[in-house]
């Protein structure tokens, strides 16, 4: 049974979906005013694993992600860039899409960019209006906290310090701080040409209304799992529980789930302090992105991990060594299939259910990666693991165990001298033992393709 820790109660609970086996799951996506720190993407390698795990367990998942493309970063950034917010926005959400991509994250069922849902927004306040939770104040409209009895019930506030009417207009401000949040936003002028007509009138929305709407059309409310970095834990959705809860009066998620910061120098990797690499800068520097998704899966998604290149080296160097693995035992594998040594197989048979029984109570508890890396590298050294098995257990960790036989594919000597001996029939044209040598070397399981220059490259089989 999976077991996953819910901010909520602060406790480790059994998940069980709303909906039998179908798994409703929103994710905060990336604000695409710049590249992604790595920081940012340790959190959607947390939420990719966490998807697999659930579809590892058979659960059909529908996830959604947004694209925060208006907020105040977006707005300033497109105009120092002198491109419309549209254009701007389209190049960052490609480089974060090319990025997720690189480290083998899935795609979400859909990604959702925050301006195709003014009008579902725009609406969403003025129920809350409504309602009587939230209130106009020169052109603006904010959420009343104090309306809303559960304010806090995430983050677990303490209102003491509270002054009273106190309002932010800010997307981001600190738990010590907690007012009435904007929902939707006056024009300015320094917004330039970037607003929306309403009938909340000219402006736009605030960050935090953007999820509770997203989540609410595509997932329905209540659902069942909500993602994100523990940096928004507060105010983010701590703001989005009041929207949601207070507009449709009943619950908004069942569990939430947040993982913990990539820290450099013991401090968060964050943009404004000018501490952060992107997933190009480690490309730059000759590394294989997936190694820093090995880094990930050898700390738990809720301990804090501080990034030195040094540690990053040592995961590339375990990342090969797992890659040299697969290859050894694809090889074995060919082996004993020519062999049909199908009794090996089967006195592996016992052992490989108990690894497996193994691997998947680690990542059922909690998505202890750690803890399942620790078992696959037992189960290697002591010879308990086949290529099958590994390449299932890649399912869940996503380091592209499958294409590990192409990157680095050694030529056997015996091989190297079949080709040299078809080099030299072939200059001395002569054919017929050409290609006999080029069946004797398929029968090893390698393919020769000869080159326009006459040169003869080998792939393996
Ligand atoms: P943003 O693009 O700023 O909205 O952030 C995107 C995601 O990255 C959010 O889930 C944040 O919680 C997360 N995040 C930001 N900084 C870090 C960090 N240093 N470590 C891990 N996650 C982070
Ligand atoms: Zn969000």
């Amino acid at each position: 049974m999976l077991k996953i820790y819910n901010t909520l109660t602060r406790k480790k609970e059994n998940f069980v979906p709303l909906k039998k086996n179908n798994v409703g799951l929103y994710t905060c996506g990336p604000t695409v005013y710049n590249y992604a720190h790595i920081g940012n993407l340790r959190s959607y390698v947390f939420e990719d694993i966490l998807k697999r795990v659930l579809l590892f367990n058979k659960y059909k998942v529908k996830h959604v992600m947004n694209i925060t493309d208006i907020d105040d970063k977006t707005i300033r950034a497109s105009q120092e860039a002198n491109q419309t917010l549209k254009k701007f926005t389209a190049t960052y959400t490609l480089a974060f899409k090319e990025d997720a991509k690189k480290l083998n994250i899935l795609s979400p069922g859909k990604y959702a960019p925050a301006t195709n849902y003014i009008k579902p927004m725009t609406a969403l306040t003025q129920k809350l209006i409504k309602n009587g939770f939230a209130y106009e104040k020169d052109g603006s409209v904010y959420f009343n906290i104090k309306k809303f009895k559960n304010y806090g019930k995430l983050a677990r506030l303490n209102f003491s310090g509270m002054k009273a009417g106190a309002r932010v207009d800010v997307d981001n401000y600190e738990k010590e701080n907690p007012a009435d949040f904007v929902l939707w936003k006056a024009w300015t002028p320094k917004d330039g040409p970037v607003f929306w007509q309403t009938p909340l009138g000219k402006g736009r929305p605030g960050w935090h209304i953007e999820c509770s709407v997203i989540s609410m059309k595509e997932l329905g409310q209540p659902f069942d799992i909500h993602a994100g970095g523990v940096d928004l834990i507060f105010p983010h959705h701590e703001n989005e529980i009041a929207q949601s809860e207070a507009a449709l009066n009943k619950p908004f998620v069942k569990y939430w789930l947040h993982g913990e910061h990539l820290l450099v120098n013991n401090q968060k990797m964050a943009k404004s302090l000018n501490n952060f690499f992107t997933l190009r800068d480690l490309i730059t520097r000759h590394f294989n992105p997936l190694a820093f998704r090995y880094l990930l899966l050898t700390t738990h998604y809720r301990s804090k991990l501080n990034f030195t290149l040094e540690a990053l080296e040592a995961a590339e160097r375990g990342l090969e060594h797992l890659h040299d693995v697969v290859r050894k035992l694809k090889q074995e594998k060919k082996i004993n299939n020519k062999n049909r040594e199908i009794d090996g197989d089967n006195k592996m048979g016992d052992k490989r259910y108990e690894i497996r029984d193994k691997f998947l109570e680690a990542i059922n508890d909690d998505l202890d990666t750690p803890g399942a890396l620790a078992i696959v590298w037992e189960a290697i050294k002591n010879n308990l693991i086949d290529y099958k098995t590994l390449l299932t257990f890649d399912k869940v960790l996503g380091l592209g165990l499958d294409k590990a036989k192409t990157k680095k594919t050694k030529i056997p000597v015996v091989v190297q001298k079949l080709l040299n001996a078809r080099a030299i029939a072939r200059a001395e044209k002569d054919w017929k033992e050409s290609d006999r040598l080029r069946e004797e070397i398929k029968k090893i399981e390698f393919e020769v393709q000869d080159s326009a220059d006459g040169g003869q490259t080998v792939v393996e089989l």
